[in-house]
């Protein structure tokens, strides 16, 4: 790689501890893609850039690509989404979907809107309470898996074919299909939560202004009262459906369950 000077916008993913007053930035960025990035000094309280250095942040960077990898010579934050760490739940929440784009991308890779959508779901986690954290959460995954190549067939019975706004009830299956409850018999059924996260998913891809593929979902109505169990279900499911595609456990999941048990 030629030695040179790059300016591009970034999120940050994760910030190790590196040598003494080092950190290796993990940097989703809308020019590169996924890249690595060494801040000196960025440890020292006396750095101008330990404000900007945060997990989850959004800023401009400029960046020294040297033989290796990339060295951060200026960092300007742009959204300071490191500030959703005030709500524990959010933070554990960002910090799993900052895993799993961290993990669904190999270094250097650029998966197209990608950025763009985890940039919306940042933004739009700033604003909304704590309880309705888990809903935008399943919804960007269903965006996001989309992206990458494994969507899901959700919008209509995987055995009879009728669309889930005709349907009673029904259930999300690990396969990542729709089952209605006319057809299976789960336990669990979720059908206004699916309703629900599609809604959130269509809101999170038109804000981060890419095409969405269930553009009728923003108009689903009868979504106001959510179950929690159900809710917690579908997004257990969603992982599920995750982990099996990619085959990658994601840590940061379980502590997002265990955060849930504890608070009863
Ligand atoms: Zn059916």
């Amino acid at each position: 790689m030629q030695a040179r000077y790059i300016k591009t916008e970034g999120i940050i993913l994760s910030v190790q501890p590196y040598l003494e007053s080092d950190s290796i930035l993990r940097i989703l960025s809308k020019e590169l893609g996924l890249i690595p990035a060494i801040a000196r000094g960025a440890r020292k309280s006396t750095s101008k850039r330990s404000g900007v250095i945060q997990p989850f942040n959004k800023a401009r960077f400029e960046l020294y690509s040297g033989r290796n990898f990339y060295t951060v010579v200026q960092a300007q934050n742009i959204a300071p989404y490191a500030m959703v760490s005030d709500s524990y739940i959010k933070a554990l929440t960002l910090m799993f979907a900052s895993e799993v784009v961290l993990r669904t991308h190999e270094e250097g890779q650029m998966i197209r809107n990608a950025y763009e959508l985890l940039d919306a779901f940042f933004a739009i986690s700033m604003k909304i309470k704590d309880e309705s954290i888990f809903v935008y959460l399943t919804g960007f995954l269903i965006s996001y898996l989309r992206i990458i190549g494994y969507q899901m067939q959700i919008y209509s019975c995987r055995h009879c074919g009728r669309r889930i706004q005709d349907s009673v009830d029904g259930t999300l299956l690990e396969t990542g299909e729709f089952e209605c409850s006319e057809c299976g018999e789960n336990e669990i059924r979720n059908l206004k939560e699916i309703k629900a996260a599609l809604k959130t998913s269509a809101f999170i891809e038109r804000r981060a202004g890419i095409p969405s593929t269930h553009n009728e979902a923003i108009n689903f109505k009868d979504v106001n009262i959510l179950d929690k169990n159900s809710l917690l279900h579908l997004l257990k499911t969603a992982v599920s459906y995750l982990r099996a595609n990619t085959e990658i456990e994601f840590k940061s999941f379980d502590a997002i369950l265990k955060a849930i048990e504890t608070e009863g």
